[in-house]
């Protein structure tokens, strides 16, 4: 028998609308792919080098359970020179992609019926990730024309007994935006139960500069990784920074569960960290034209954008005024226009009416997309 645990997780929409798509492909569609949050690029040659090294030098062996030292010590510069807090390397847990560590915080902190806050709509594996862990979701509406941010008044309603953290993501997917520095001192008020902060969009930011929650309060877990920034995605590394008094129990956990990160990925994380700054820089600005691009042409087909994106690589449309069922609609999408996009609902009943368009592709690519949505709108009576 299938656990009953097992039948609670809920399944990645994005995913089957990605298989629908490739369905098309394979029927010889072309088919042009916005709804994949994964980006295009390739992983910069300093990285993939640091990688051929460390196999030829043969750092093929298993590593200390939190990781390599030398990586812990590169991620705690990394926060020391980009948000002026100090951390030190028994904080820093490494693993195989962000995925993992979410489920390693929760499995510290979470015992059976224990709650955690988290926003509608949201990032949706981390529902199962709390499930797995034997909690509960605390789930807080949040609404557009706010940026799908809390209110203050919402989470001290929100907040039980039970609770045991506070789940935030900025810069946000789906919504791409970013949260100010006033916004995350709120959260960090609240910070009697911890702050789990989601930050592994930090870096791909393009006005102003994400904060870290880490400069607001330390009972805070940070989740961070070298996916989305460096174009790992396929390497799978990432890491989580944690309260000092954890560090045993998370070395406890990973050796049990992971033994340890791949290591010589680990040293390509190194040069991620130290080398490949010209080439963020260089994707930085391609994704920011893409990003300017995509408002304006979403906005001027009638989608509304309440706050703008300024980080990620998404843009979460107001499709309201055109359908009501997302999930529908992107499948009519996909299949007619030939265009995929994710619908809203994957998110959260919160996010019911919207899509999120990614622009980790190419301008060429964002431009004959929405030139179909645009003639699919027309062609559906939507618009004129
Ligand atoms: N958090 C968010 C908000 C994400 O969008 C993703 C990837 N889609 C992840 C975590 C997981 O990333 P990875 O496991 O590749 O590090």
């Amino acid at each position: 028998m299938i656990s009953k645990r097992a039948t609670q997780f809920t399944s990645f929409i994005v995913m089957d609308v990605m298989a629908k798509a490739e369905e098309l492909e394979r029927k010889g569609e072309h088919i042009i792919h916005m709804e994949v949050g994964e980006p295009d690029f390739t992983t910069p040659g300093v990285i993939t080098d640091a990688a051929i090294e460390a196999l030829r030098q043969n750092k093929t062996r298993y590593t200390h359970a939190l990781g390599l030292l030398e990586l812990r010590q590169a991620i705690c510069d990394h926060y020391l020179k980009e948000y002026h807090v100090s951390i030190t390397p028994e904080q820093v847990l490494v693993s195989t992609g962000t995925s993992p560590v979410l489920l390693f915080a929760m499995l510290a902190i979470l015992d059976h019926g224990d709650e955690i806050i988290i926003s509608d709509p949201r990032y949706p594996c981390y529902q199962n990730f709390v499930l797995a862990a034997g909690g509960r979701l605390r789930e807080i509406r949040t609404c557009p024309e706010e940026g799908f941010q809390y209110r203050r008044e919402d989470i001290a309603r929100a907040i039980s007994p039970n609770t045991k953290a506070i789940l935030i993501n900025s810069p946000c997917n789906p919504t791409g935006i970013v949260m100010s520095g006033g916004q995350l001192a709120e959260i960090a008020s609240f910070d009697r139960h911890y702050i789990i902060s989601d930050e592994i969009y930090h870096g791909l930011v393009y006005e102003g500069k994400a904060r870290s929650i880490l400069e607001f309060t330390d009972r805070a877990f940070v989740i961070n990784g070298f996916s989305k920034l460096y174009a790992m995605t396929g390497w799978r590394l990432g890491y989580l920074i944690f309260p000092r008094k954890f560090s045993a129990i998370m070395q406890r956990i990973h050796q049990n569960f992971m033994i340890s990160a791949n290591s010589f990925i680990q040293w390509a994380g190194i040069a991620a960290l130290t080398k490949a700054g010209n080439d963020v820089v260089r994707m930085l600005r391609l994704y920011d034209e893409r990003r300017r691009y995509m408002i304006r042409r979403l906005t001027e087909m009638g989608f509304v954008i309440h706050v703008e994106p300024t980080g990620a690589f998404y843009v979460f449309a107001d499709g309201r005024k055109f359908f009501n069922d997302s999930y529908r609609e992107a499948f009519r999408i996909t299949e007619e226009a030939k265009v995929g996009v994710t619908p809203g609902i994957d998110f959260g009943p919160g996010g019911e009416g919207f899509l999120r368009f990614s622009y980790a592709t190419s301008l060429e690519n964002i431009k004959e997309g929405l030139n179909r949505l645009e003639l699919y709108l027309k062609k559906t009576g939507k618009i004129r």
